[in-house]
């Protein structure tokens, strides 16, 4: 029976992961699928004295995919760095479950033009993919200090593999869809880059249906902002990936609706983008779309539940046309209501 891990964490973590195991189960009644909530950030740190307890890695482990809420809060901000919720429990999950690649999905929902920062025209048809190497890099290379002159640094290293299998990953998500992959680099300027971009173009042999591109990342970051719907499918590393994705998150309006997968070619790990939100947990104010955007993805990508993860995206694409938001996505004239009548509406709309 496929085993789901389900981990509400922290804040609104606990109010928006009930909304999005409901709905998830609502589409997959007759599947037998386990459902095993466990500890993770503060809330396993009051439980237990650590972020990530073994018993929620071992079950991590074991499970087909992992449901994420969010971690971490004041609470514990003043615990020593290596303690606290996110460098304690979210890294070492990701490395434990080597989720190397992060995914993000950013469409414009119509009945969310309004939420946007942008203007409509820009961003009427965005319908992009932000594919982002997550266990490499800047992040992950030898770093350190030296006392005279002072000084630090930080290395921006890749092996070859690392980027074979983050470029293909990329080029089988663009072969599924409109079949354009833009590779993001600072080819000009930095070697690691080069490296990239001289093993994208030999994966690219592999994916002859497949348009590879090529961009600097400062042009990019224009692009997302002028002309987004240019974009299918974008591949590029940790660093750029994670400053990208950021911006990009504000074309789609407000960060309470976007869903991430990060994958590991065999297990997922699925959660909203936002954080844990501690200014609005406890009050029912949280937008539980995110949460449930992402359980949908999870029933496509790791169970390959296609129509039952599309009811879900239909439903909330249905409850925002006829006017619900949440208050993030508040505009005149908008029906306010709360996270757990959010989710009560998206179900009724399945
Ligand atoms: P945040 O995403 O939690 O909140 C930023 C702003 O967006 C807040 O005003 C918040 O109210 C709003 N917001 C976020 N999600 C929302 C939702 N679903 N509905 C409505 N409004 C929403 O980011 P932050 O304030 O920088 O971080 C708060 C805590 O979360 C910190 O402890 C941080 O370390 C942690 N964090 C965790 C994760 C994660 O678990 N993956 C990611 C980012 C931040």
């Amino acid at each position: 029976m496929p085993e789901i891990a389900v981990l509400p964490g922290d804040g609104i973590g606990q109010e928006i992961m009930p909304e999005a195991v409901a709905t998830a189960r609502a589409v997959t009644e007759n599947r037998g699928f386990v459902w095993r909530e466990h500890l993770i950030g503060g809330a396993a740190i009051d439980a237990t004295g650590g972020a990530l307890p073994p018993d929620t890695l071992a079950a991590c482990l074991e499970a087909d995919a992992v449901l994420l809420g969010a971690v971490g809060g004041p609470k514990w901000d003043a615990l020593p760095v290596n303690q606290r919720p996110e460098p304690a429990a979210l890294l070492p999950l990701r490395k434990h479950l080597a989720l190397f690649a992060n995914i993000r999905p950013i469409r414009m929902i119509p009945a969310l033009i309004g939420a946007s920062p942008l203007k409509e025209e820009v961003v009427r048809n965005v319908d992009l993919v932000v594919v982002r190497e997550l266990t490499g890099g800047l992040y992950f290379g030898e770093k350190g200090r030296r006392s005279s002159p002072p000084a630090a640094y930080d290395t921006l290293i890749y092996t070859e593999e690392e980027v074979r299998r983050i470029t293909r990953l990329a080029f089988q998500w663009a072969r599924e869809r409109r079949r354009r992959l833009c590779s993001v680099d600072k080819a000009n300027v930095l070697e690691s880059s080069r490296f990239w971009r001289e093993i994208a173009l030999d994966v690219a042999r592999e994916f002859p249906d497949v348009e590879l591109t090529h961009m600097y990342v400062d042009n990019a970051a224009m692009q997302l902002v002028r002309q987004p719907d240019q974009f299918d499918v974008i591949v590029t590393e940790n660093t750029f990936g994670d400053i990208l994705t950021d911006l990009a998150s504000v074309l789609g309006g407000s960060i309470g609706m976007l869903a991430t997968a990060s994958l590991s070619g065999k297990k997922g790990l699925y959660e909203p983008a936002h954080g844990s939100a501690p200014d609005i947990a406890g009050q029912d104010k949280a937008n539980p779309l995110a949460a449930i955007l992402s359980a949908a993805m999870m029933l496509k990508y790791s169970f390959g539940l296609t129509a039952e993860s599309e009811r879900v995206e239909n439903a909330v694409t249905a409850v925002l046309a006829d006017g619900w938001r949440t208050a993030d996505l508040a505009e005149p004239g908008a029906r306010i209501i709360g996270t757990k009548e959010m989710g009560a509406k998206v179900r009724a709309a399945l």
